[in-house]
């Protein structure tokens, strides 16, 4: 199957049988601009019997096995509970950042904590969704030193950093 990135428009091709056929989507990152790309897997692929069920797979999306999961504020180190659903990231937001960073938005940004099979997938997205201006936020959302662009959704992993503008930065950690 064929996959092009909505950021740099590269056409990724996907061998059938390296795609993952037990869920209904999975993630890959872009080689050309490393954003992380969610696709549908189609049901023709889907409904195929596994060729050689050894054959490490690629494109499987990040899950976390348990629901308790933290961000992790480095330089406080006050620690943040995640819930189920949308997490909204900023100085009023839920989970509320108060270390006085006006670099961090009101409503900065958005971590999506969606239930799976096994666990849980986060998700974060910087894509002016929480603030209402349709923009990212004025000082920015960083994943791993990368800045998020609008239609940026990073499937966050265990020690991953979320920079909020210019001093703030939370690391992600389970329970
Ligand atoms: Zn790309």
């Amino acid at each position: 199957m064929k996959i092009k990135c909505p950021k740099c428009s590269k056409v990724i091709s996907l061998a059938d049988d390296k795609v993952p056929r037990n869920k209904e989507k999975a993630m890959i990152k872009c080689p050309q601009c490393k954003q992380s790309i969610i696709f549908k897997i189609p049901d023709s692929i889907r409904n195929k019997p596994k060729p050689n069920a050894d054959k490490t797979q690629i494109g499987d999306t990040v899950t976390f096995s348990s629901t308790d999961v933290f961000l992790v504020d480095k330089t406080s180190r006050r620690r943040y509970k995640l819930r189920l659903g949308k997490n909204i990231i900023g100085r009023k937001g839920d989970v509320e950042i108060d270390n006085n960073d006006s670099y961090v938005s009101r409503f900065h940004c958005l971590i999506e904590m969606v239930k799976t099979a096994n666990g849980c997938d986060i998700i974060l997205m910087d894509d002016g969704s929480v603030s209402g201006t349709g923009k990212p936020s004025t000082n920015g959302t960083f994943h791993n030193g990368e800045k998020l662009t609008k239609i940026d959704k990073i499937f966050l992993e265990k020690n991953d950093e979320i920079r909020l503008g210019k001093r703030t930065t939370l690391v992600v950690a389970f329970g």
